[in-house]
């Protein structure tokens, strides 16, 4: 007997295919992509230029950012730094001031990094094949493998999001995407369905597939060029794969966060370039060990500034990191006069200019407490 989908219930659930067991020609897949990319394809500002440096730009801004956001960001990043060696001249503050609101930080700390190896190690001169590019801080075989196929036409397969999904539901993947195995197969088949020609086409045509029509909850089958191979639609199986990542548990640590407030004006500081969030900006604060309260800390910190009296408690936040959630006490304490706190690593900033720095994520959140507060 047959065993039961566990998606569907329903008998006759495709066991998980290797690419003899797919009823098309993985040259099939090339041309119908091809002819829709013509009629449909996106038109973005990276999408003409071989330039690798502005094709690697947009590829790193383009990791788990949508294209409407990264658009002014391009362009802003560009107009400042129009090429890998004024990246690599750059400081990475002024990197990371750029950054200020797209998120996913270390992206721009890899950036920065990356651009100083290759003009020091390559002259200047990007490397085209997956393997070197690969070398690079920040770029993955799938990064690398973009830039190979959209700045130098080398025929060189990708795997980001957009491609994943359309993989899982063309060829009707069920296990969870993430797997080890499932990583290898799906790069198997993004390998056999690459052409040897018009690669850079090919790989913007299936990206756009992935951004466009084979779209996340409610894919548009019936726009779908792919649509008479795709296995999942032949299942019914469209809406339901790819299958869902079942996330890690991750641990909660704990902080209090001092919002120092001078006449409207709030002391920030950059964390250290080198480490975790290094270069961005955040509020004064100070771990808690599990278990304690905030006030057996906040004393402590709010001494380290030479500060005493009153402190208001404000609210609490809470943000999540890829490997830990942090959870933020917040205090607001009001000062009259700056005296030594005018010096050294301390900027202030009106409320209104917060928004527009490159404040970690955590604190991003603690502002928006600040906001609601009135205080
Ligand atoms: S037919 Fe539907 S599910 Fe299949 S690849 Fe096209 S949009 Fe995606």
């Amino acid at each position: 007997m047959r065993p039961f989908c566990t998606l569907t219930g329903r008998m006759q659930c495709a066991p998980t295919v290797n690419m003899t067991d797919i009823p098309f020609s993985p040259a099939d897949v090339a041309p119908c992509l091809l002819a829709w990319y013509g009629q449909s394809g996106r038109d973005l500002p990276w999408r003409n230029t071989r330039d690798p440096y502005r094709i690697w730009l947009s590829e790193i801004m383009l990791q788990q950012t949508t294209v409407t956001a990264v658009i002014d960001y391009y362009h802003r990043f560009l107009a400042k730094i129009p090429t890998v060696e004024h990246l690599a001249a750059a400081s990475l503050e002024d990197v990371i001031d750029l950054w200020a609101g797209l998120g996913y930080y270390s992206r721009a700390r890899n950036l920065h990094a990356a651009a100083k190896l290759i003009v020091e190690q390559f002259n200047g001169h990007f490397p085209e094949d997956v393997e070197t590019l690969q070398q690079l801080p920040g770029v993955g075989r799938s990064t690398a493998g973009a830039i190979s196929a959209l700045a130098f036409d080398r025929r060189a397969p990708i795997l980001d999001g957009n491609v994943r999904r359309v993989l899982c539901r063309l060829f009707a993947l069920q296990k969870p995407p993430r797997s080890t195995a499932a990583e290898k197969q799906l790069w198997y088949w993004s390998e056999q369905l690459t052409p040897s020609e018009s690669v850079h086409d090919y790989t913007q045509a299936i990206m756009d597939l992935g951004a466009m029509v084979c779209i996340p909850l409610k894919p548009l089958c019936h726009e779908c060029p792919l649509s008479e191979l795709c296995q999942a639609r032949k299942l019914g199986l469209e809406r339901q794969l790819p299958l869902k990542h079942v996330a890690k548990p991750i641990p909660t640590r704990h902080e209090v966060v001092l919002l120092i407030d001078h006449h409207g004006r709030y002391l920030v500081r950059r964390r250290l370039v080198e480490g975790f969030l290094g270069g961005m900006w955040e509020f004064p604060t100070i771990s808690i060990p599990e278990g304690e309260a905030p006030e057996s800390k906040l004393h402590l910190l709010c001494s380290d500034f030479g500060l005493n009296g009153a402190v208001e408690q404000i609210g609490h936040s809470q943000h999540v990191y890829s490997h830990f959630r942090l959870k933020s006490a917040i205090y607001c304490k009001k000062i009259a006069n700056l005296s030594r706190l005018a010096e050294g690593d301390n900027h202030w900033f009106p409320l209104a200019e917060l928004k527009n720095i490159a404040l970690h994520g955590a604190h991003k959140k603690v502002l928006v407490e600040l906001q609601k507060s009135g205080v």
